[in-house]
């Protein structure tokens, strides 16, 4: 290593100057395709030295003598790009940023849980016995709730406080004390606050509204158009306008687009049922009718072909859901690493072809736009976007940028037709 070259950690530094995490690789070495080569080689090593089995296949695979396709091929990318996220974040000395995102991320994903071992199960079977008041049960309930140990700082709202303590006595055995000093074992207090849940959901409490546990996807009214809208004048029916809940107002030239947040695209994130695992992921590939064998087409005749770039989309969904941006967006820019001019921006190809065609389909761009968002808003961030640009391992047909061969290429077009991308 060169005497006068400096740590991430350490500024101000010129970038050529920085070392990275991988020893003997500099910032400038990633704009060099000849060190390019010898960082794909050195993660190659890596990945062998932590995982020789899926080194073996995953070689086989990319060089062609055991090529894989369909879920075979889904799984090997998924576990790939796990060691592609941990590589990059020593690669840019940010692993604790990205176990710091990991954790925020997949705390979101609590309510889901509660939801399917709580609500689906304990909630259900309760009820009021002969002569108890609800309002005891709700001072028991609240009582608990106080007593319960929470996880500071981790909980965003009332939803997640609720989930982190009823996650709590899920699990832990059930004739344990649940709290000490209260008389309740684990299992009567899980009774407590289902049944106090329960009553409160029956008397729609408005305190429940928005919860993401209770969430129902609204059906597709396709005879009156997908789009809410009021008709506010009744002499004339053709006027349409948008609900007033859901105007944006322009302020100067800030975008009124305020993106979706972590509790948003986890349930979008919880909609998707990975359809990777049984070749089923028709946002990808398109549905397909099952009579003719051809493309579907929905009810306004429009052609379900999904993503005109074929990206990896499930296989995305479940890397986001791991608390993985950087493992979601190396797949994303197998197939399109032009990603941040698309994402919920441009088209909703892949939405459309969603196996959920007659409720509200999984919103497949916000989730692409928030793991790119996700990688762009940690410490070097655009660095890591456009070093996927030009080494990505998992796009195996060209892992890494080769030196300028003269050509020049004209792109044509400023949308996705200009970002169709080929590796073959
Ligand atoms: S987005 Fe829809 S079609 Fe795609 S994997 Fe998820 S549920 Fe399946």
């Amino acid at each position: 290593m060169n005497t006068t070259t400096r740590t991430l950690a350490a500024s101000p530094a010129h970038p050529a100057e920085l070392a990275l995490g991988i020893p003997g690789f500099t910032f400038l070495d990633l704009h060099r395709p000849e060190r390019l080569a010898d960082l794909h080689r050195t993660f190659l090593e890596g990945l062998r030295g932590a995982d020789a089995a899926l080194h073996e296949r995953w070689m086989r695979h990319a060089d062609g003598s055991a090529r894989v396709g369909g879920p075979a091929e889904s799984t090997l990318l998924i576990e790939v790009s796990r060691h592609v996220s941990a590589f990059v974040a020593r690669l840019f000395r940010i692993e604790g940023a990205v176990a710091a995102r990991r954790q925020a991320l997949t705390d979101r994903l609590i309510v889901y849980r509660v939801r399917d071992r709580f609500l689906k199960k304990v909630v259900k079977r309760v009820s009021l016995a002969e002569g108890q008041r609800p309002e005891d049960v709700h001072a028991r309930a609240a009582a608990l709730l106080d007593a319960l140990p929470g996880r500071p700082g981790r909980e965003i709202d009332a939803e997640e406080r609720f989930a982190m303590r009823v996650w709590n006595l899920l699990e832990r055995p059930a004739d344990e004390a649940a709290v000490a000093g209260r008389q309740e074992t684990v299992a009567q207090a899980l009774e407590v606050l289902a049944l106090s849940f329960k009553l409160r959901e029956e008397a729609h409490d408005p305190s429940l509204s928005g919860w993401r546990m209770l969430r129902k996807p609204h059906e597709l009214d396709w005879e009156h158009g997908l789009v809410h809208h009021l008709r506010p004048i009744e002499s004339l029916p053709e006027a349409i306008e948008g609900s007033p809940k859901l105007f944006r107002r322009r302020d100067g030239f800030k975008l009124t687009d305020r993106r979706a947040n972590d509790a948003l695209v986890m349930n979008e994130i919880d909609q998707c049922v990975f359809c990777h695992e049984r070749e089923k992921d028709s946002c990808s590939k398109g549905l397909f009718d099952k009579k003719t064998a051809k493309i579907a087409q929905n009810p306004l005749g429009i052609d379900l072909n999904g993503c005109p770039l074929d990206e990896h989309i499930s296989e995305m969904h479940s890397l986001y859901a791991e608390g993985d941006p950087i493992g979601a967006l190396a797949l994303v820019t197998i197939r399109n690493p032009m990603c941040p001019g698309t994402g919920h921006r441009i088209c909703n190809d892949c939405m459309k072809a969603c196996i959920y065609q007659k409720q509200e389909p999984v919103n497949i761009p916000q989730i692409e736009t928030k793991a790119l968002s996700d990688v762009l808003d940690m410490p070097w961030g655009p660095e890591i976007w456009l070093l996927t640009t030009r080494w990505n391992p998992l796009r195996v047909e060209r892992p890494y940028a080769l030196p300028h061969n003269g050509i020049h290429v004209l792109v044509v077009g400023m949308g996705p037709a200009g970002y169709r991308w080929r590796t073959t």
